[in-house]
């Protein structure tokens, strides 16, 4: 196992710029929602896995709205953990107030600039570099890990992690899951400790909800 943690943290050191092209990247291929198309998005998710070999499928409802859904067992028995994040971002609303383009996924100070950055495609082409440095490193783990990679999250509708849960429940639903949406001691966000649903009357210029 310790030979396994060493080897991990080889491999994220040796990848450490190819992650910064795949966010940028990742941003380049534009995915608000709406409208919610992610086939461009997931196609760039889907060349690092198919370069890295790990396994995974494409699986839609609808066929512009693609989730990847991979799973592999390390050589022994153990929990089943599942990685979840979204393809699609939030609409980029008034893009004249940009400092810079948001579909640009500029690399420079220090940063990957672009829609969805925070939320989620950092989280999100993290856990699939996780999930394939993992899958590198099968014969040495226990247990079971899943990849889910879905669209439509940011509208709730109905073609993303619902589908999955209504078609592969057997497969996405394991011991634990693990979801990358942002939340840092940086970075301003709410909280959220359960849901409370609430309506609310406002008269204002209409916007995205976040
Ligand atoms: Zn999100």
């Amino acid at each position: 196992m310790i030979d396994a943690r060493r080897r991990l943290l080889a491999m994220i050191a040796a990848d450490r710029e190819a992650l910064v092209d795949l966010l940028s990247r990742f941003v380049r291929a534009r995915s608000p929602n709406p409208p919610g198309d992610t086939r461009d998005a997931a196609a760039v998710l889907r060349a690092w896995l198919d370069t890295r070999g790990a396994p995974y499928r494409v699986v839609a409802r609808d066929p512009v709205m693609p989730n990847l859904l991979g799973t592999f067992d390390g050589a022994r028995a153990g929990p089943h953990l599942v990685l979840n994040g979204h393809i699609d971002t939030f609409p980029a609303v008034a893009p004249e107030r940009w400092t810079r383009d948001p579909f640009s996924g500029h690399v420079g100070d220090g940063k990957v600039w672009g829609t969805g950055c925070s939320d989620m495609k950092q989280g999100t082409a993290s856990l699939v570099a996780v999930y394939c440095w993992l899958h590198a490193l099968k014969a040495e783990l226990g247990g079971r890990l899943t990849l889910t990679a879905v669209s439509d999250e940011e509208t709730f509708g109905p073609n993303g992690a619902r589908y999955l849960i209504e078609q592969y429940a057997g497969e996405v639903l394991g011991d634990c899951l693990l979801n990358a949406e942002p939340g840092a001691t940086t970075t301003v966000r709410f909280g959220e400790k359960s849901p409370l649903w609430v309506a609310i009357d406002i008269e204002t210029i209409g916007a995205h909800g976040a």
